[in-house]
């Protein structure tokens, strides 16, 4: 037996239902395998502090910064962080200034 099983095929082509991170639009992403084809960006997983499910907590005063650093203390959620066209769009322009 020399034919490998076949795990994954990679050639087909995926649908997967998204909402922005940024706008909460609805977004239709095309895949294949684990590359993005169309209908928004990712941009990994974050980790979002869950509001009344802990605090900031003062930690210290970047002077560089100028101002307090705080650091939150309390529960999180891990999310996987998309964009759409638009907002990834806006996003390039406010890197590239006015
Ligand atoms: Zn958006």
């Amino acid at each position: 037996m020399t034919q490998k099983l076949k795990t994954k095929n990679k050639n087909s082509i995926i649908e997967i239902n998204k909402t922005c991170s940024v706008c909460g639009k609805y977004m239709r992403i095309l895949m294949e395998g684990d590359k993005i084809l169309s209908g928004g960006h990712y941009f990994g997983e974050v980790k979002v502090p869950i509001p009344d499910k802990g605090e900031y907590v003062a930690t210290g005063y970047n002077k560089d910064l100028g101002c307090k650093v705080c650091k939150w203390l309390g529960e999180e959620i891990e999310m996987e962080y998309w964009e759409c066209e638009e907002c990834f769009k806006k996003g390039e322009e406010d890197e590239l200034g006015e």
